[in-house]
């Protein structure tokens, strides 16, 4: 029986629109519209159904550290004394135990609202970088755990050769690291033909710190796949860069290349001037991890200059210090709010911003994955979910408003039905599968932090 939902209302073309029908035939959406006579349907009452969120950079392991990095070290604390807490993960976690996180963060991830996620794994090879007897072990771990959760998947090959520019490897960082990039182009393609993933498959530029020039050249012989690059997250890789190249990170991503539609420039936190035109010129989208910008203290990205240049957003949850898209959408705005001391100020015009930020977790999302999908449209991937709006947060909202409610009041316990590719994904609001996902969770994460 194809599968046609009604709820309350829907978001079509930015606006909340009551009572439309969204029919389903494979894992596309087939036409929305009003109900037919005599139509059945599946009613979603007290719920709005919207495009399912998409989590553009995601870190699936690192879901295993949350809470464990909280504590100040005695020097100053940053993003390096993080990186370091987030090593000792990184080096230690077996095939076994990392399928299990990423099978828990991915279950996570939906029961929150995501139904796709843009994996940048970049965790290749064992402990020390010794190979594994099947190279491509870990990927068909992180594959074969967003299978069993149920999320759909963009995996990006992560490509890093070096600590920066004349540092030496640590042991942990040889786990990331391919011998060339011919030895890399192989593996892309290796993972390309692996089934499941649909042609689902991009590259990533760990950052310009990890890679020296040749290398980034040879990543843009990978146009036409999706490519996305850490850019401009820390001062520190700006200074580096600049003393290595003369140039600032987008600057020489640009001039290797590398930058066009198919491009996703994550955080973009420090650009210099021209950078953000350069993205827009380019047709590239920005990434931006606002809940784990703040965690490790990042920095605010200028968001308005982003929009002013017609960059496309996109939201990731990164490190999964949370995993909540409300969570991610508030401090988008919030964010750009205290950065600019304006109220609203990612609407491109005058009118509600909810529209806008819903657009940088959905659309936005989706063309940073190369997927069709981001919109209740006909065509598009059936990417659905339902979210309760008979709830004290929410009472008294309707029209416009409920959107504005729902990005400020919203929250991952509200999404009750998910659809990923027109397949319900999880029973609401965790079934017992998920319970036994945490339990073994709980285990691994015993096991690495004892
Ligand atoms: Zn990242």
């Amino acid at each position: 029986v194809p599968l046609a939902l009604q709820a309350d209302s829907t978001l079509v073309d930015g606006a909340l629109q009551p009572d439309l029908v969204v029919r389903v035939a494979g894992d596309l959406i087939e036409s929305v519209g009003p109900p037919r006579p005599q139509e059945r349907v599946t009613r979603l009452a007290g719920r709005v159904l919207l495009p399912g969120f998409v989590n553009a950079h995601s870190h699936a392991f690192q879901r295993v550290i949350r809470g464990h990095t909280e504590h100040r070290g005695p020097g100053d604390d940053d993003f390096w004394s993080w990186r370091a807490a987030m090593y000792r993960a990184a080096g230690r976690v077996t095939p076994e135990q990392l399928q299990v996180i990423c099978r828990f963060a991915y279950a996570e991830m939906l029961a929150a609202g995501f139904t796709h996620v843009v994996e940048f794994h970049y965790l290749h090879h064992g402990p020390g970088g010794q190979r594994y007897d099947d190279p491509l072990e870990l990927t068909r771990r992180v594959l074969a755990a967003a299978a069993e959760a149920g999320i759909g998947i963009t995996l990006l090959r992560v490509a890093y050769q070096r600590a920066g520019a004349g540092q030496e490897l640590s042991p942990t960082q040889r786990r990331f690291c391919d011998a060339d990039p011919e030895q890399f182009a192989q593996y892309v393609d290796a993972t390309a033909a692996l089934p499941g993933l649909a042609g689902r498959v991009g590259v990533a530029a760990h950052s310009v710190r990890a890679l020296d020039r040749g290398w980034l050249e040879a990543l843009a012989s990978q146009r036409g796949r999706p490519v996305h690059a850490h850019v401009a997250e820390q001062p520190r890789e700006i200074a580096e860069c600049l003393a290595e190249h003369g140039r600032r990170p987008v600057e020489l991503l640009d001039d290797v290349g590398l930058l066009g539609p198919h491009f996703t420039a994550v955080h973009a936190t420090h650009l210099g001037p021209g950078e953000a035109a350069r993205l827009g010129r380019a047709g590239a989208t920005a990434c931006i991890c606002p809940t784990t910008e703040a965690n490790l203290g990042d920095g605010l990205p200028d968001l308005a200059a982003l929009q002013a240049e017609g960059v496309a957003l996109a939201l990731g949850t990164d490190s999964h210090a949370h995993l909540d898209p409300f969570a991610e959408l508030r401090a988008l705005e919030y964010g750009e709010r205290l950065r600019s001391g304006r109220r609203n100020a990612l609407a491109r015009q005058p009118g509600p911003v909810a529209p806008t930020l819903f657009a940088a977790a959905s659309p936005g999302g989706a063309r940073a994955a190369g997927l069709h999908a981001g919109a209740i449209a006909a065509g598009l991937r059936a990417d659905l979910i339902a979210v309760a709006i008979d709830d004290p947060a929410l009472a008294g909202l309707h029209g416009p408003d409920l959107l504005g409610g729902l990005y400020l009041a919203g929250r991952p316990g509200l999404v009750r039905d998910v659809y990923v590719g027109g397949k319900p994904a999880m029973v609401e609001p965790w079934n017992v599968s998920v319970a036994e996902v945490m339990a073994e969770f709980v285990g691994v994460s015993r096991e690495i932090f004892a």
